[in-house]
């Protein structure tokens, strides 16, 4: 296939197994996150920092529960149409820009990405989605 038309749905296909909502660091959310994750939840962005946020190295980060996984996770997430930008753009990243094989260190971790692909390929269909995002930002 060439790379050109490889599509992320050709790559990656969330099984929704809730790996990537435990651990690893926590979820940084922006202010924007913030404020969206509160009217979806009808609440004030105030109260949702003091009860669903802490800080690390001056940015947000959701909550973990004491089992690890993120205060938003119950099977599946709880906030999906309001998800972080950084949980809605995975495994669409920078990092992968920066060194193509961080897909493959990601995807140990993640069953939804495909390995059977060559880095090249996946490099150039993260490029686009990034660059179709930073031509019409959302959050
Ligand atoms: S680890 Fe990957 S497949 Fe599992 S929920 Fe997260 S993004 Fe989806
Ligand atoms: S906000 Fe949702 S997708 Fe993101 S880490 Fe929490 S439960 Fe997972």
């Amino acid at each position: 296939m060439p790379s050109s038309i490889l599509t992320p749905d050709d790559l990656f296909r969330c099984t929704r197994c809730g790996d990537c909502c435990r651990g690893f660091g926590g979820t940084y959310v922006s202010r924007q996150d913030i404020e969206a994750i509160a009217w979806f939840l009808a609440t004030e962005p105030s109260g949702l920092i003091d009860r669903c946020c802490h800080r690390s190295g001056g940015r947000y980060l959701l909550a973990q529960r004491a089992d690890g996984y993120c205060i938003f996770w119950d099977q599946t997430c709880t906030i999906h149409p309001v998800k972080p930008r950084m949980c809605r753009r995975w495994p669409f990243i920078e990092s992968v820009l920066a060194d193509a094989s961080n897909w493959t260190i990601m995807a140990a971790l993640c069953p939804g990405m495909r390995t059977d692909v060559p880095l090249d390929y996946i490099r150039g269909c993260v490029q686009r989605v990034l660059a179709a995002e930073a031509s019409n930002p959302k959050r």
